[in-house]
């Protein structure tokens, strides 16, 4: 039977195969060191499920507007004034399954066939399938250790053409940990406003930060937030993956472009997981602080690790919860018994040989290199480093 171009043209998350591998390896009883999924460890924090548990007892338990309820996106609305210095009207907020569909939305709304959105690698591996699946053209500008993995204005004018209609930044960045600063920022988004794109900042890790700050291109001047579409959600700063709540601020006429998408294809987000992202955004933020703390000392205990390790080279990153280290060193060697030519061979020597999941750099657009996610018990990440070292011990 037939299947449509485009289903044929989609290429499934590798991260998410990764995973499903070491789940597998894992039920069948091997004790496997998962260092791959972007995934906190933590429980959602007690008064976010009391809030979900109370919203089912009350029988909140119907579809909601499309675009969220009322209450999530004053919520949200709140918290981009408080933590982010921009103002957002609640009709400028589209609350979505995750951010990712809300990243999904935004392509949606914005790309025409053939519309270019320019892509920074290393890149969270669903942006540039996001943008095929929407009708455009992913167009990658490979970033590397020079730039701290960070996507530089010339970079950005050099990669510019006739059909260029979007910006995709992301800070902190998934899989190096880059954090950009406000100067970054300010001069990538004058570039973008130079030549009229849509800026696609995914703030995602905003509250996994260990060194400097988190700064939303919105805030930084009115033009900016005219041409910005902000997506961010609650998986990673409130352990909450699973309740799916992510959300888009954008001006209105293309936050209500989103919303009309969304309401064709899902309707709206589940009723009680919104009430417990409003638990969630206008609670105690001390699980967050407490998160973060503990984020950082096991960033600090990988990359030391690593760093002792011979043919890795690692930099310590600034934010979200992963590590990026080159593995070019180990290249051409044999390790565990195995020729291993690229990353995606390393990756696969180290799931069999070590029992250890990671992602290799491919998937990210970026060859020759691995990520690791440190979103794993200290425990876990010291047997990691053991077998690590006993593998490569002699490679
Ligand atoms: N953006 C980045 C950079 C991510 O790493 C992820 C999840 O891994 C997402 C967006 C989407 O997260 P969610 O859909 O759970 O909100």
């Amino acid at each position: 039977m037939h299947l449509s171009a485009r289903a044929r043209g989609i290429q499934p998350s590798v991260t998410i195969a990764i995973d499903t591998r070491a789940k597998a390896l894992q039920d069948a009883g091997e004790r496997v060191i998962n260092l791959s999924a972007g995934e906190p460890d933590f429980p959602t924090p007690r008064h976010v499920c009391a809030a979900a548990v109370a919203a089912i007892e009350a029988g909140f338990t119907r579809y909601t507007p499309a675009a969220g309820i009322a209450e999530l996106r004053r919520a949200i609305a709140e918290k981009h004034r408080r933590d982010n210095g921009v103002a957002y009207a609640e009709d400028e907020i589209v609350v979505s399954s995750g951010g990712k569909h809300a990243l999904f939305n935004a392509f949606m709304a914005i790309c025409d066939p053939g519309d270019q959105v320019i892509i920074p690698a290393p890149y969270w591996v669903s942006y540039p399938e996001m943008v095929r699946l929407a009708g455009g053209e992913p167009v990658i500008v490979e970033t590397g250790p020079e730039t701290g993995f960070k996507l530089t204005p010339e970079a950005l004018r050099r990669a510019l053409g006739p059909r260029s209609r979007a910006v995709v930044v992301n800070s902190p960045n998934n899989p190096t940990g880059a954090v950009y600063t406000r100067e970054e920022l300010d001069a990538l988004a004058a570039v973008a406003a130079e030549a009229d794109l849509w800026i696609v900042t995914d703030e995602l890790y905003e509250h996994l930060i260990y060194e400097g700050e988190h700064v939303s291109i919105a805030a930084l001047r009115p033009e900016y937030r005219q041409r910005t579409i902000l997506i961010n959600g609650v998986s990673k700063a409130y352990a909450m993956t699973g309740w799916r709540i992510g959300w888009a601020a954008a001006p209105r006429p293309v936050a209500q472009a989103m919303a009309a998408i969304q309401s064709q294809a899902t309707s709206a987000v589940n009723s009680m997981a919104q009430k417990a992202a409003v638990a969630a955004l206008t609670g105690p933020q001390d699980d967050v602080a407490a998160m973060r703390e503990e984020y950082r000392q096991r960033r600090d205990l990988l990359v030391e690790g690593l760093s002792s390790l011979p043919g890795i080279a690692v930099e310590r990153p600034a934010g979200a919860f992963y590590v990026y280290p080159s593995v070019r060193g180990l290249l051409g060697r044999e390790i565990g018994g195995r020729r291993v030519d690229d990353d995606v061979a390393l990756a696969e020597v180290l799931l069999e040989a070590a029992r250890i999941a990671v992602v290799p750099g491919t998937a990210f657009g970026t060859p020759g290199y691995l990520r690791l996610s440190y979103a794993t018990a200290r425990a876990d990440l010291e047997e990691a480093l053991r077998r690590l070292g006993q593998l490569l011990g002699g490679a």
